[in-house]
């Protein structure tokens, strides 16, 4: 058994999830959480056959500028490809003064939104990264 966090929202509800033979057979609400004192809603409680559900995505899917097809994609080229488009558009867009001279060191080029499936921690880390890089438009469900 090894706990965890229910990935469906921003509650944030304290699991126990039970493993054999490297596969998920379990998940149950877990008491010693503060959060959720053992209790899952429908959806977190249901979250064994999110994981091990045959329609689950396993890999990175792609489609590009007018394509009508997906594609799949390497996880490594996929970032990479995200990467180059943050650089590039933060070049592009940035506005270093406003026309009296005044400092701006900002971008309005990209946006960052959040799904609640992320935790604060990971908002924590991307609104530190977005801010750092320029970015004025930081928004998340969790709202942190
Ligand atoms: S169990 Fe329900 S309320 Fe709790 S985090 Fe999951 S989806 Fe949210």
């Amino acid at each position: 058994m090894v706990r965890s966090i229910c990935p469906y929202c921003a509650v944030g509800c304290g699991q126990k999830v039970f493993v054999k033979d490297e596969r998920v057979v379990q998940i149950e609400g877990d008491r010693d959480s503060p959060i959720s004192r053992g209790r899952l809603c429908p959806k977190g409680a249901a979250s064994a056959g999110y994981v091990n559900s045959p329609l689950r995505e396993q890999k990175v899917k792609y489609r590009p500028p007018h394509g009508t097809e997906w594609q799949e994609l390497e996880l490594e080229t996929a970032m990479d490809m995200i990467a180059e488009r943050v650089i590039g558009t933060r070049e592009e867009s940035w506005e270093d003064v406003n026309g009296d001279g005044q400092p701006l060191r900002r971008t309005l080029g990209f946006a960052v939104l959040g799904g609640a499936t992320l935790d604060s921690e990971e908002n924590y880390l991307i609104k530190k990264f977005f801010s750092a890089a320029g970015a004025v438009s930081i928004e998340n469900q969790a709202r942190i």
